[in-house]
């Protein structure tokens, strides 16, 4: 939907920019909203962690802008992006702003909702199932326990700011730690932690590429995370789930679920 509420002076229809989350992965994941967005949209700006078939769920005619962005290859960076947003809905054109998981959650997400509101463009959010969300379920170590866990924490683990934050108490009894972006920081992550007195055998699981065909879930102590990540040349996206959860099972055996998601593929 169109609409005239840009900044003054600005002539013509504004569109909207909807900051959609496009999950973890699996398409069946998406909400039903964002499912109606992708099949309607003209225009679909993603970013790399959006899975190929969710795209293909697009109009043949829709415009698609990959904005991928990874550690060391910036395809475009996060002005260029809001700017983009912006000068797509001020010259009338409704964006749909594909993000993998949720937006809000380390998505920059809330980054793109300033810049459109300071020029003045309408900004809608539907909110995504986040990877630490679909990891926890695909894997089925729960997040929160009556008996492990009562409190989640969701930490960014880039080596930006690793030294300095302070993450005592994070983890440890009754807490999961889940870590995003922390895999080519895995050997500073178990130091700062062993260093804040946790034990080095609390268990740690990595679930790399949650809810896809491919998805694996790796376990170690706390102590041998690096070398976990290592010997099995863990690929991103991982997440890394760190407490007494990450113990937990869920029945199957990870090669198991391994084997199902492949076979639910084909
Ligand atoms: N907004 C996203 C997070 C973006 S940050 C969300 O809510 O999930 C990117 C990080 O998310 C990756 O480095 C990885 O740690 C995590 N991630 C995203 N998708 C993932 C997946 N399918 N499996 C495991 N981790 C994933």
């Amino acid at each position: 939907m169109t609409v005239h509420s840009a900044l003054p002076g600005h002539a013509g229809p504004v569109g909207t920019v909807h900051l959609v989350g496009a999950g973890p992965g699996d398409p069946d994941l998406l909400t039903l909203r964002a499912a109606r967005l992708v099949m309607g949209a003209a225009l679909i700006v993603h970013d790399g962690l959006v899975d190929p078939r969710i795209l293909e769920m697009a109009r043949p005619s829709a415009r698609l802008v990959s904005v991928a962005k990874s550690r060391s290859r910036h395809t475009m960076k996060q002005e260029d992006i809001n700017a983009l947003l912006v000068a797509e809905a001020l010259g009338g054109q409704d964006v749909v702003r594909l993000k993998g998981g949720d937006p809000f959650v380390f998505g920059r997400g809330g980054e793109e909702a300033e810049a459109c509101r300071a020029a003045g463009v309408p900004v809608q959010v539907v909110p995504g199932i986040s990877s630490a969300l679909g990891a926890s379920a695909a894997s089925q170590i729960p997040l929160t326990h009556r008996d492990h866990a009562s409190i989640v924490s969701f930490v960014a683990g880039q080596c930006k700011g690793l030294s300095e934050q302070d993450w005592s108490g994070l983890a440890g009894k009754g807490r999961t730690l889940v870590i995003f972006m922390g895999l080519a920081t895995a050997a500073q992550i178990s130091e700062k932690l062993m260093g804040d007195g946790l034990a080095p055998d609390v268990p740690v699981a990595v679930i790399e590429k949650a809810t896809r065909s491919d998805m694996r879930v790796l376990r170690a102590p706390l102590a041998g995370l690096a070398e976990l990540v290592a010997d099995h040349a863990v690929k991103s996206p991982a997440l890394i789930v760190i407490g007494e959860v990450a113990r937990i099972e869920g029945g199957l055996a990870d090669h198991t679920i391994r084997a199902m998601a492949l076979e639910a593929e084909q």
